[in-house]
């Protein structure tokens, strides 16, 4: 089963991706920890990525979708792959229909964690992970970011048929099961 998780910096898509892939023993691909660990490293995509990650801004997409591209046929996608942040744009939405029709793969459903603005605000603010882009005009930024060219993918998922919103709202594991049943995965 190959997905896609939706959703606003501060909605629990992390935890909860990596929830459903531990459940369902797919590969959980998160964009923004492959970036991370590219600049920790020092990698030549690290290098490019940096400011942007700083500024809260996107990365250019043809760079994030060579990424996943490459990353999707690694040995542990075999059962399957779920995308934790990608795509997070109108044209990487389209770099990945390409990327899924060369490797004759198909995207089975979109997952949107749905939490209002004012909770991700209050979430993001009092999180201590210490994230170097969790400072307040940073988070300002990104949540700026998802609204205009994010949010905009449920309308292209809806209009597939291949959307399911969840609320995000309330207790972790009342989430976990939700976002469950709407892959209709082991539990549900
Ligand atoms: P995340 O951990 O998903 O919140 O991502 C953290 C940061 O990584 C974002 O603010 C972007 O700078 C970058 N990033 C992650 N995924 C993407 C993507 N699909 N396209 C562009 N930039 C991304």
């Amino acid at each position: 089963m190959n997905l896609v998780f939706i959703g606003p910096p501060g909605s629990g898509k992390g935890t909860q991706a990596a929830r459903l892939t531990a459940s369902l023993g797919i590969a959980h691909i998160s964009t923004g920890d492959m970036l991370r660990g590219a600049v920790a490293a020092g990698t030549p995509v690290g290098v490019q990525a940096r400011s942007f990650l700083d500024q809260g801004a996107l990365v250019p997409d043809q760079v994030i979708a060579a990424l996943v591209e490459e990353r999707v046929q690694a040995a542990d996608c075999t059962d399957g792959f779920l995308l934790d942040g990608f795509p997070r744009t109108l044209p990487q939405a389209d770099l990945l229909d390409g990327a899924l029709e060369r490797l004759a793969q198909e995207l089975d459903i979109v997952v949107l964690l749905e939490v209002p603005e004012d909770e991700l605000l209050r979430r993001l603010t009092s999180r201590g992970e210490g994230r170097s882009d969790d400072s307040p005009d940073v988070i300002r930024r990104r949540l700026a970011v998802y609204r205009q060219q994010t949010a905009p993918l449920a309308e292209l998922y809806a209009e597939r048929g291949n959307l399911r919103p969840v609320d995000g709202m309330g207790a972790m594991d009342d989430v976990a099961d939700r976002v469950r049943a709407a892959v209709g995965g082991p539990g549900s």
